[in-house]
């Protein structure tokens, strides 16, 4: 229990370690010399409503009770998790309205963090619409997949799983355990589901521009999230980081989950070669002994240069 604890523990940022110029000096307080109100945010969360397996209440009060100031839940493709807590935030914490659109540039799938926008907002209420549709073609695209590698039923069998959630891949691969297929849903990924594999179907998602411009058009911040997840070389990336600001694109997510060593210095040379803005998330799904508990510490970060100074 107290390693499981341990090793879910929030990740924290020290910017000084990290990427203080040498005649810095060091010390427990920001070199930045302003007061910190709000010290522990965390922008990247999934509820039950997507992949998560807390409901968005759990999620919520969780996140109160350890001591996060900030949240958005950022389900994959819909703001249902969000829409049912909105109007009852625990005392303490506040919410802020998110989303991770799944996008396309080019071939490569890319995720698109929104937010702040006006969950109203006919531009995002629309595009929604669009990713229920191609969340529900997508399945049946996969669920064909998977019957021809000898796997029928997985499509009533995912959406059982789901249970009305937006249906994901992860639903996918826990039928593929619960019917017996393979012995754990990292193996479900390796060997149908992850990239590349015959249930990653690609070339269905709205375009990475418009997905931008439906954020900013419903008055909320674009947010690149994980940059270094889509395992494109330096100059690809690049590319997207211009297609990205090119579309309106404020802001990378410089710290998603726990990032490994290296990664984070490499976002932030990004951040400022781009003049873009920084945000961070634990990318919490459930308890696990690989990811981040709630909450990123961001007390080290520089002032003016995080998203949550704009939302
Ligand atoms: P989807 O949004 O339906 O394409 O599913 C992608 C989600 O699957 C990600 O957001 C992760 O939560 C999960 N995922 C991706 N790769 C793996 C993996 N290798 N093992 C388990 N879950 C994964
Ligand atoms: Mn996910
Ligand atoms: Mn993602
Ligand atoms: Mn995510």
């Amino acid at each position: 229990m107290d390693s499981i604890l341990r090793r879910n523990a929030r990740y924290h940022f020290d910017y000084g370690r990290q990427s203080r110029p040498a005649s810095q000096p060091g010390g427990a307080t920001s070199r930045f010399g302003r007061s910190v109100e709000i010290a522990v945010i965390d922008f990247h969360t999934h509820s039950a409503a997507s992949d998560g397996a807390l409901s968005a209440g759990d999620l919520l009060n969780r996140a109160a009770r350890e001591g996060v100031g900030r949240v958005a839940i950022t389900d994959h493709d819909t703001i249902a998790g969000y829409l049912s807590v909105c109007q009852s935030v625990p005392s303490g914490l506040e919410l802020i309205s998110g989303v991770e659109l799944s996008c396309q540039w080019g071939r490569v799938g890319i995720h698109i963090v929104g937010l702040g926008f006006d969950p109203a907002s006919t531009a995002m209420v629309r595009h929604l619409k669009g990713l229920d549709k191609a969340r529900q073609d997508r399945a049946e695209k996969i669920a064909h997949k998977l019957d021809r590698s000898g796997m029928p039923g997985s499509l009533s069998g995912a959406m059982a799983v789901a249970d009305g959630a937006q249906i994901g891949r992860p639903h996918f691969a826990r039928w593929m355990v619960l019917a017996g297929h393979v012995d754990s849903e990292e193996i479900a990924f390796k060997r149908f589901l992850g990239r590349g594999k015959p249930g990653d179907i690609s070339l269905l998602w709205p375009a990475l521009d418009a997905t931008v411009a439906t954020i900013t058009a419903a008055g909320g911040l674009a947010v690149l999230a994980h940059p270094l997840e889509y395992k494109m070389t330096a100059t690809r990336l690049r590319a997207l980081m211009d297609a990205f600001r090119d579309a309106g694109g404020v802001a990378l997510e410089v710290i998603n989950g726990r990032p490994k060593p290296g990664d984070t210095d490499t976002l932030w040379r990004l951040v400022r070669e781009r003049d873009l803005r920084v945000s961070v998330g634990s990318d919490f799904h459930r308890d696990s002994p690989y990811g981040a508990g709630l909450g990123v510490d961001v007390s080290a970060i520089p002032e003016g240069t995080g998203v949550w100074e704009h939302l």
